[in-house]
């Protein structure tokens, strides 16, 4: 019978690594002809390091010592790279008060009377910071797939910290069985269009989208919905609207909390391929069901 499948699948499932929230996820997941990936923690690691650092206002050490204060009140991936270098260095952080996290975009808070802002190029313009000087700077580091945050005192920009992050092993492959099942691929992300490029190509990704705001990824879902099943695959605050609106949301459980509530599906191990075998079992499921 149906109901007896399911729970089999979703032993199989389970063996994979994979928890099948719903028996309803297992029906959605058949019938899924598009996945879209995120790209921070979903694609990649999640475990970006700090390659290159610009200290133009201040020194390298207090340019550091800022952004860390601010960033080891974040979740965010690039906010736990910023604070391990920071204490990689034996650098004491500044006290801040008054924290705030913008998703898709970055923080606030304020030092004593001064006001600091972390985050995307895009962030800092929109906080009333003049990022001119540097554009050819940014533009030269985004091209080498690089994530490049700045850093704010007061409207004055401090300096810009550029990250990068690793492809996970089996993201090209998984990739390429996607395709192969004649699944179609998306990447979606609140990073730069040249970083999202930079993983795109590398895991062999057909479609990107880029500079996508958190509201904007449910959007994003809803509109490749009208000509697709969608699959959305994500990790951060900012996924948990498009895992909701997806035809299956997939979250890894290493991700943020309201991630993984969001979604149907969740990955326990670390590997990307576990979406791939879960839909082979929901397919094989769905054949012993009728
Ligand atoms: P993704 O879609 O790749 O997971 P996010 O939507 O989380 O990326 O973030 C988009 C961009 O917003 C980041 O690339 C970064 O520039 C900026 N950002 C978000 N959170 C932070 C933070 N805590 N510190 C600095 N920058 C941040
Ligand atoms: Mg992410």
């Amino acid at each position: 019978s149906a109901p007896l499948s399911i729970v089999r699948g979703a032993g199989e499932a389970a063996e994979r690594g994979v928890l099948m929230r719903t028996g309803e996820a297992f029906q959605a997941l058949r019938r899924v002809n598009r996945v879209v990936f995120d790209k921070t923690g979903t694609l990649t690691e999640g475990r970006p390091a700090l390659r290159t650092i610009v200290a133009m206002a201040c020194p390298e050490q207090e340019l550091l010592a800022l952004a860390a204060a601010i960033e080891a009140f974040s979740e965010h991936p690039l906010a736990r790279a910023v604070v391990e270098e920071t204490f990689k260095r034996g650098i004491a952080l500044s006290e801040v008060e008054g924290f705030e996290a913008v998703p898709g975009h970055g923080v606030r808070a304020r030092l004593g009377e001064a006001k600091l802002v972390v985050g995307s190029p895009a962030f800092l313009v929109a906080e009333a910071v003049d990022l001119s000087v540097q554009d050819e700077r940014i533009t030269e580091l985004e091209g080498q797939g690089l994530t490049v945050i700045g850093v704010a005192r007061d409207g004055v920009l401090l300096g810009l910290l550029a990250l990068g992050d690793a492809l996970r092993p089996d993201a090209a492959d998984t990739v390429r069985r996607l395709h192969a099942l004649g699944i179609r691929t998306s990447l979606i992300t609140g990073d730069n269009e040249q970083a999202a490029l930079h993983f795109a190509r590398a895991a062999g990704i057909e479609e990107v989208h880029a500079r996508v705001l958190p509201a904007g990824k449910a959007t994003m879902i809803r509109q490749l919905q009208e000509g697709a099943r969608v699959a959305m695959v994500g990790d951060g605050i900012n996924d948990a609207p498009a895992l909701m609106q997806a035809d299956v949301g997939i979250a890894f459980g290493s991700g943020a909390d309201i991630a993984i509530e969001s979604a149907d599906v969740v990955i326990l191990n670390q590997r990307l391929g576990a979406v791939l075998e879960t839909y082979a079992v929901s397919r094989n499921s769905y054949r012993k069901i009728v």
